[in-house]
């Protein structure tokens, strides 16, 4: 598929890895092989933080004006390359090809021009009141480690902001869905990314990944994906004293009051958490209903759940693809029994796999109702297709249980009240709220709090991530 898909690229060339381990790439659909990448090696990070380094020395004195002109340039060869990049994460994630190119490949055009924007706003002196001066310096050699589920959104949320502050970095994306990454790389190379500036290297989270967040010439991380190797990097980076930056795992929340228009609070929900099949951080995945609405709502859902089709990624449509690995359908099931065997109720779909899918890493679109919140797929996060439902009778109610979860990311509600918006805008804990359906948007920052980790990626706040704060007594 891609000729540099087995090498890394480190100083402005695709080597030969200094690991030996190939491993297929496959496409959930098809469970047929797609490439193949070699797995990295400490010596290859080793190689590719020097570059990285010594590239530093000099691209940390290009001037802003430098700096925008690359990300366009950036910019124009992305868009050439568009429908290779879409066909790719199609092929890998098993997105179908539609939503693969109108959001997952959309995300990586949507981010270079909120970054541009913001860079171009972006002041690198300030003069405070006291007559001090404020410099903003990039922070140095960043590493950047990225998971499977929105593979371009990711590494564009990294990478772009990394060098549009001045920083050097690696790049290690999710050895899942590693041809997305190399189609990246090479998009830099001929956008004519200096040297070292930009450094890939494949492999997995045990050992490449490891050595990225231990490295002593290593002065950030930026991660995405689970709570449990989130910890496991911010203890790694904590030796060296690197600025980590961790957006985790959530179990969102969604509010419907009675007083909503229901018919698209649900319609809306239920897109928003089967969409990518369920493989999103901030998917809402607890749909919270006030009682006396309580089984309208779940006749909504269950039609709007009746109404997804399942299908082969590869053609046009807005159907569901397949889970990304075995792996993670095996976690979904597993997560989907422990509901059966805790008390929950199925109100559609289940355990197995989808009537006509027995070859691909398909299921079902699940929802579970009368939840209680104590419950493990009530506080698991599952990354798979799967929403639950549960009554309340009061706002603060509500409240509690919205935020009765270790995650913080996203969380959601919708009411026709603007006093009770403001009202639970304000005590919901969570990084981003979503009021009446209301969308992530290019330029703003997405992130959480609690385990869903404490940095703010996009926009000014992603590209503040990369700087180091210098004061000028005078
Ligand atoms: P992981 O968090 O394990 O992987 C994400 C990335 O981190 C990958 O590139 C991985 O490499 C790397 N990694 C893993 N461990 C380490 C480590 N100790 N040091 C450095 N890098 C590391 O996610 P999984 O793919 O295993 O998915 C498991 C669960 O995580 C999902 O079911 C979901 O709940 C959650 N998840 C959350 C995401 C989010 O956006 N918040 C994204 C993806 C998953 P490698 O793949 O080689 O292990």
């Amino acid at each position: 598929m891609l000729s540099n898909a087995g090498r890394v690229f480190i100083g402005g060339k695709w080597l030969e890895p200094q690991g030996s381990t190939t491993l297929a790439v496959e496409n959930p659909a098809t469970e047929s092989s797609i490439g193949a990448i070699v797995l990295g090696s400490e010596a290859d990070v080793d190689l590719a933080v020097a570059a990285a380094l010594e590239a530093g020395r000099t691209y940390r004195e290009a001037s802003k004006d430098e700096r925008i002109a690359l990300l366009r340039r950036i910019r124009e060869v992305y868009v050439r390359r568009y429908e290779e990049m879409a066909a790719i994460i199609s092929a890998e994630l098993g997105a179908p090809i539609t939503m693969a190119r109108d959001q997952q490949t959309a995300t990586g055009l949507g981010h270079l021009d909120a970054f541009i924007g913001a860079l171009e706003q972006h002041s690198e002196q300030e003069e405070l009141p006291n007559g001090d001066l404020i410099i903003r310096e990039p922070i140095g050699v960043c590493s950047l480690i990225t998971p499977w589920n929105w593979p371009i959104n990711q590494i564009a949320l990294k990478v772009l902001p990394a060098i549009a502050a001045g920083c050097t970095c690696v790049l290690k994306p999710s050895e899942v869905t590693p041809l997305s990454g190399v189609l990246f790389a090479e998009i830099l190379e001929e956008a004519g990314i200096p040297p070292g500036v930009f450094n890939l290297v494949q492999g997995e989270g045990a050992c490449v990944g490891s050595a990225l967040t231990k490295h002593p010439d290593v002065d950030m991380v930026s991660f995405t994906g689970s709570t449990r190797a989130g910890v496991a990097i911010a203890k790694a980076g904590a030796e060296t004293v690197k600025r980590v930056t961790l957006e985790l795992g959530g179990k969102s929340p969604c509010i419907i009051f009675a007083d909503a228009d229901l018919p698209a609070a649900v319609a809306k929900t239920v897109y928003d958490c089967m969409n990518n099949t369920g493989q999103s951080c901030d998917a809402p995945t607890r749909l919270l209903v006030e009682r006396v609405v309580y089984e309208e709502v779940l006749d909504l859902t269950a039609k709007a759940v009746d109404a997804i089709n399942l299908g082969n990624p590869a053609l046009e449509g807005d159907h569901l693809g397949p889970l990304v690995s075995a792996i993670q359908y095996d976690r979904v099931q597993l997560l989907i029994q422990a509901a059966i065997e805790d008390g929950a109720t199925l109100l559609r779909g289940g355990p197995g796999k989808p009537t006509g899918f027995d070859v691909g890493h398909f299921v079902r679109p699940t929802v579970f109702r009368d939840v209680s919140n104590d419950m493990m797929i009530a506080r698991e996060e599952v990354f798979g297709p799967v929403l639950v439902v549960m009554p309340f009778d009061s706002e603060e109610e509500a409240i509690n249980i919205a935020n009765d979860t270790p995650y913080g990311l996203a969380a959601y509600f919708h009411t026709a009240d603007a006093l009770r918006q403001a009202r639970v805008t304000r005590k919901l804990r969570a990084g981003m709220i979503h009021v009446n359906g209301g969308d992530v948007k290019y330029g703003s920052p997405f992130g959480g709090c609690k385990m869903s980790g404490n940095g703010r990626e996009g926009g000014r706040w992603g590209l503040d991530d990369y700087v180091e704060v210098k004061v000028l007594h005078r």
